[in-house]
């Protein structure tokens, strides 16, 4: 069985088949958990509709870096109150992004909010899931000082070095792979895949986003996870079901509320 890490089902591209997804398809594909990612705070309230309808889905809970427009003291505080959820498994995606913001006092304020997301984390005794995009030293920095023996998180979507991810790793942190590892351009994710261990990566897909080859441009779903499962393998050489046991038990390390 494969652990989803991170997925988005409330997204409207799922509209027209996420009830058959969630209520079995994904189960008969082979998928065992799935952790749906609140990105904006119109997501954080699906995806904890969506965990407290299907036993296999959990909710995380946090404001993208992208989304602070909706981001208010209000709106942690909703997050906060509405954590204690035992659905509710870790705080995110949240994180910094430059890729798009050029704007110093934008930036400023993507690392106000990742602080104090990380900080009501911390407060929650939660897991935190990362969104970083060309903010490698900002975002690496602000984990140094962040991380603790009991205050851990995903890199989600990683997308650095791999001299970085090792530095991660060495943290106890997990790397989150998609479907990036498969593209013909994904040759620094491979190179990264090759230098962590197996133990500190987790399967995950960004869907409806990201979809691995051979569906590359289309919309993606958990059950393609297997692809990248396919290719962990061929670059670790070891089995398939070797992959997906051993992120099976990374992602319910790091997501401890999860129930095996
Ligand atoms: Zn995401």
């Amino acid at each position: 069985m494969i652990f989803e890490t991170h997925a988005h089902y409330d997204d409207e591209k799922f509209d027209g088949d996420r009830v058959e997804l969630l209520s079995h398809l994904l189960r008969e594909n082979n998928i065992g958990k799935i952790v749906n990612i609140g990105a904006s705070f119109k997501g954080c309230k699906d995806s904890l509709e969506l965990a407290t309808t299907y036993d296999d889905v959990y909710a995380a809970l946090g404001i993208h870096p992208e989304n602070l427009e909706d981001m208010s003291d209000e709106a942690l505080d909703w997050i906060r109150q509405n954590a204690s959820n035992p659905k509710v498994v870790a705080i995110g995606e949240i994180g910094l992004d430059y890729y798009w913001v050029k704007d110093e006092e934008q930036r400023a304020k993507q690392r106000l909010w990742f602080n104090k997301q990380l900080d009501l984390a911390k407060e929650l005794k939660l897991p935190v899931v990362i969104h970083s995009r060309d903010a490698a030293e900002d975002t690496f920095n602000t984990i140094v000082g962040y991380n603790t023996q009991d205050n851990k998180g995903i890199v989600h979507c990683y997308s650095y070095s791999k001299e970085l991810a090792l530095e991660y790793v060495k943290m106890g942190w997990y790397i989150g792979v998609g479907g990036v590892v498969t593209f013909k351009n994904g040759r620094k994710l491979v190179e990264t895949v090759e230098a962590i261990p197996l133990s500190s990566i987790v399967l995950e897909t960004d869907c409806p986003y990201m979809a691995p080859e051979p569906f590359r441009g289309q919309r993606n779903s958990s059950i393609y996870l297997k692809y990248i499962a396919e290719k962990i393998a061929q670059i670790k050489n070891v089995s398939v079901e070797e992959v997906e046991k051993v992120t099976y038990e990374n992602a319910l390390k790091i997501y401890s509320k999860v129930k095996g």
